[in-house]
């Protein structure tokens, strides 16, 4: 607790490292990156398939980076070697394994508690993501077919029937790349898929004229139950069909009960309030990253929120 640190950003994703990577490199001094798993980036480690190709102009946003960390296209196994470069190069004081559960402002000074000491900082940054509670649907999974209704790909093996539900990037790379194995189905509730880059739009379209990812456009799902062991979805257009698995891609949940904990006021959607500085209600409480959108954030929009924030923080001190 003695020490006092410039900079604390608690959450070691895109949005974390790009803040610390700045603020190393614009000049603060005694800074610290917290995260909550045993290494950096954990949506990437957990979300993204292997060999995953990262888009840096990801749903469709074409983004210019401001700051001083070049993240270019390439893969998830590229991306998080370029994190760990970043890192080792700017000699950033990192805790893993290291979950926060409150942060208090008292007297100028930020307390920030966690699992693994408490902490006293000048600044916080808060960039934990959304993905640590995936969106789930908002009907009833039935208990016995929990384990086949997944929101990421680690379950999934070979030669199963499988249903992807979501209308973004995630979804639809997660469907072309089962279907090199498995028997594919996408759902999207609206007619046309239109979220997805460019460069996802056209593998969609390729894989569905080979017939290689069937489609299911303009059709919600409006209940999952089970039957003999499998998924068996029930469409709001009266068609039922039965799957091994059911994957969901469909965004993550604002936090809200952490950023509260912290010291967040939200808004009456639940979204936390912030200015254009990314500063929040709070002086010298910043957020960065995809919490900082009710959807579609991206790695290049996360790592310049940490270049305008740190920029900010210089300004003011
Ligand atoms: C399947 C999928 C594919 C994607 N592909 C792309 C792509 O190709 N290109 C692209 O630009 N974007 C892509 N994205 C989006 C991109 O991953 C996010 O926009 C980006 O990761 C957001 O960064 P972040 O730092 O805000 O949050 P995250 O990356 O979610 O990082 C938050 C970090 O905070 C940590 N944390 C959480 N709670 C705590 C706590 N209490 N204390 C300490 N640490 C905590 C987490 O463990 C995590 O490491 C994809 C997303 C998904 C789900």
């Amino acid at each position: 607790m003695d020490k006092l640190y410039d900079l604390i950003v608690i959450g070691g994703g895109p949005g974390g490292i790009g803040a610390v990577v700045e603020a190393k490199v614009l000049g603060l001094k005694k800074v610290l990156l917290i995260e909550k798993t045993d290494n950096h980036s954990h949506t990437i480690r957990k979300f993204y398939k292997d060999k995953k190709r990262v888009d840096k102009d990801w749903q469709g946003q074409a983004v210019e980076l401001e700051g001083n960390v070049e993240f270019v296209d390439g893969t998830k196994e590229s991306t998080l070697d370029y994190f760990d470069k970043l890192l080792d190069n700017e000699k950033i004081d990192s805790r893993f394994n290291c979950e926060v559960s409150k942060v208090e402002k008292r007297d100028n000074i930020f307390y920030i508690y966690s699992n693994c000491g408490d902490f006293k900082s000048k600044s916080v940054i808060v960039g934990i993501g959304r993905m640590g509670k995936p969106n789930k649907p908002n009907y009833k999974i039935p208990l016995s077919i929990r384990g086949q209704v997944n929101y990421n790909l680690d379950k999934c093996s070979n030669g199963e029937d499988i249903i992807v539900v979501g209308g973004g990037d995630s979804a639809v790379e997660y469907a072309c790349e089962l279907s090199e194995s498995n028997s594919v189905l996408l759902n999207y509730r609206k007619d046309t898929l239109t979220r997805p880059n460019p460069t996802n739009q056209a593998m969609i379209k390729e894989y569905a004229s080979h017939g290689k990812v069937r489609l299911k456009l303009g059709v919600d799902i409006s209940s999952v139950e089970a039957q003999h062991g499998k998924v068996k979805i029930n469409f709001s257009n009266g068609d039922t069909e039965l799957f091994d698995r059911a994957i969901y891609a469909i965004g993550g949940t604002t936090p809200k009960d952490f950023l509260k904990a912290c010291g967040i006021t939200l808004d009456s959607k639940g979204e936390p309030i912030f200015d254009e500085n990314y500063e929040s209600e709070t002086k010298g409480l910043y957020i960065a990253g995809d919490i900082a959108f009710a959807s579609g954030g991206s790695i290049a929009i996360a790592l310049n929120h940490g270049y305008r924030i740190v920029n900010h923080i210089l300004k003011n001190q």
